[in-house]
């Protein structure tokens, strides 16, 4: 979604107020794909102060991811700040000097949301810091239960690859 700012560019207007909703579906994320649990939204105004314009504003969204250890569906919610400001000038100029262009004087919001996504999303992907995951022999939630697997008995083709080791 785009936003007109040519009036806050050319000084009509002081602030523009910016609240959107953003419906993924689904999101990739390394090739992973996120769905929320609703729609993503973008909250905040864009002004003008001594010619110059910026952009502040909240994105919140709740995604829906699964545990790396235990595979369990769990819901994470982002918050993410944002204070950028923004130039008419094209993209890799505005690069130089980190500020986000805004072609045409319209502001790419889709854009602005998309990042955010990326760069509130969590380090670690478990439903919980202490999540104890799957057994890699039985596949038994260990949250849930125990099993009697032999932890420390190493894997017979590892027993191989370390005699192939050991050789030389
Ligand atoms: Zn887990
Ligand atoms: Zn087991």
């Amino acid at each position: 979604m785009k936003i007109d700012l040519k009036e806050l560019f050319e000084g009509q207007k002081n602030t523009i107020d910016i609240e959107v909703q953003e419906p993924y579906k689904n999101f990739n994320y390394y090739n992973e794909e996120i769905s929320f649990s609703k729609p993503v939204v973008f909250k905040g105004q864009a002004y003008r102060v001594n010619h110059e314009v910026f952009l502040k504003g909240i994105v919140e969204g709740v995604l829906l991811l699964k545990c790396h250890r235990c595979l369990a569906p769990f819901e994470h919610a982002i918050t993410h700040h944002i204070h950028e400001k923004l130039t008419v000038r094209n993209h890799e100029q505005a690069e130089e000097d980190e500020l986000f262009s805004v072609e045409d004087y319209m502001l790419d919001i889709s854009d602005i949301i998309e990042n955010s996504l990326v760069l509130a999303f969590p380090m670690k992907v478990v439903c919980d810091e202490n999540c104890k995951g799957l057994c890699l022999v039985c596949g038994t939630d260990l949250n849930e239960s125990s099993c009697e697997c032999e932890k420390s008995e190493i894997d017979p083709r590892l027993l191989k690859l370390k005699d192939l080791l050991q050789q030389d």
